[in-house]
């Protein structure tokens, strides 16, 4: 992508100037670098040199910066060591400790290249966020100080993943991965012109190449699609990024910190890539993607009393363990016992405590057992194209059938198409269904040993 390389414009240039010399407009550029990509001190220097590029090509830069490798599981690892359930508040106060690290090294290296930079907390880059301790939602951003530091011709740092609330006065941290929506949120309130999210994958695949090797790499995805993908088992991007992303206008770009290749543009409503040919216009494929996701587990209640009210006294109970229910199937009762069977699918984190409370219960409910089944795999055809095509289901059902695969559940929303298959049989669903969507590179994907983090 090209923005008027190489020239810097004059700073304060009004935006008629601007539009007039369109090649010296200069581009605020958001950039996150994830764990993998600054592992170490040679990764950090390598980070260094590519935001420095940028910085060269005329550019202002502001790099929102995740903890150093697993730091973040070791600071985890840590706490839980010297309490079993560690504060939240000191537990945030440990955590955000990571991106600090991260974000101060990168700004030494940079300084030893010759360049500005200046890294900020959370709380001082303006990060406003909720209450909640883990799991903080950003309610306001303002980049006061941020701003102030692109004016003086710096290259801006911040520490990702943690904000401030202002009623506590505490830090928070935004959940696990959450160093993209703070470089969403970042891109967002400076109205930044792209948010690159750089990763060890070289962007969004149509699957996961570790699953199906013939999997291809996206040039573009539409943020609905993406967001499908994300919530099915997809793990490049965080899903609560593309959806601040979406709601703000942000244009994501997932590319990856070993390569100048382009990677994926997660396109919002009315987006475009940046320099597309005009009127360019590309035929929509009606499949987008196929994700895999093997962390779920499938709770069957047997023996039913067929009668109104079950399934909400059922789904009331498990709501109240907090587990988050993703499938559910009925069967029809059988005639001679008025009775029928409820199967779900959950976290499999969530299942025992499901189990408990169901079983708790079980006299209540007059159910007469419970099966916990946690080898299945949930397979996910994702394609914005099935609004207006039909005949989607039945490639998958008939993919799966020639390939001896038993289908278990079935659920669908506009754009998707989910699956529930033994867990051994998923790497092969994922194939032949990829296939017979003609997803298919020619060529297997690099695999890196990446995380895509
Ligand atoms: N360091 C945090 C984590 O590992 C945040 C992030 O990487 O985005 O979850
Ligand atoms: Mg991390």
């Amino acid at each position: 992508m090209t923005f008027g390389r190489g020239i810097r414009a004059p700073r304060h240039t009004t935006h008629a100037a601007r539009r007039h010399h369109r090649e010296f407009h200069v581009a605020l550029i958001v950039q996150k670098y994830g764990g993998s990509s600054v592992a170490d001190a040679e990764s950090i220097k390598r980070v260094a040199k590519r935001i420095v590029d940028t910085r060269r090509q005329g550019h202002d830069v502001v790099v929102a910066v995740s903890a150093m490798g697993d730091t973040t599981d070791e600071l985890l690892d840590l706490a839980g060591q010297v309490a079993p359930i560690p504060a939240p508040r000191e537990l945030d106060m440990l955590l955000s400790s990571g991106e600090r690290i991260a974000m101060a090294l990168l700004a030494m290296a940079i300084h030893s290249m010759g360049f500005e930079a200046r890294s900020f907390t959370g709380s001082q880059a303006g990060m406003i966020t909720d209450a909640t301790h883990g799991a903080a939602r950003i309610v306001d951003v303002t980049p006061v100080r941020l701003r102030e530091a692109l004016d003086e011709g710096a290259i801006v740092i911040v520490a990702g993943f943690q904000g401030f609330n202002r009623d506590t006065r505490d830090i928070t941290t935004l959940g696990r991965g959450g160093s993209d929506t703070t470089a969403v949120a970042l891109a967002a309130a400076l109205h930044a012109d792209v948010c690159e999210i750089y990763s060890d994958v070289d962007g969004i695949f149509t699957a996961d190449p570790r699953v199906v090797p013939k999997a291809r790499k996206l040039d573009r995805v539409s943020s609905e699609e993406m967001l499908e993908m994300a919530a099915n088992g997809a793990k490049v991007l965080y899903i609560r990024a593309v959806e601040y992303a979406r709601r703000h206008g942000v244009l994501i770009h997932a590319r990856s910190t070993f390569s100048s290749a382009e990677g994926t543009y997660v396109l919002g409503e009315g987006m475009q890539v940046p320099d597309a040919e005009e009127g360019e216009t590309m035929e929509e494929p009606i499949v987008a993607g196929v994700a895999t996701d093997q962390s779920q587990a499938k709770i069957t209640i047997i023996g039913v009393p067929d009668v109104p009210g079950k399934a909400a006294e059922i789904f009331k109970l498990v709501a109240r363990t907090g587990a988050n229910v993703d499938m559910i199937v009925q069967n029809v009762s059988a005639a001679a016992t008025g009775r029928t069977d409820i199967s779900f699918t959950l976290p499999k984190a969530d299942a025992p405590t499901a189990l408990r409370a169901l079983a708790a219960d079980q006299a209540d409910v007059g159910f007469e057992s419970l099966v916990h089944d946690d080898q299945i795999g949930k397979l996910s055809v994702v394609g914005a194209g099935m609004r207006t095509h039909s005949g989607v289901s039945a490639t998958l059902f008939e993919a799966l059938s020639v390939s001896g695969i038993n289908i278990e559940m079935i659920s669908t929303s506009e754009i998707r198409i989910s699956v529930v298959v033994r867990g051994d049989d998923l790497a092969e669903a994922a194939r032949v269904v990829h296939t017979a969507y003609g997803l298919d590179g020619e060529v297997d994907a690099t695999v890196y040993a990446g995380t895509g983090r």
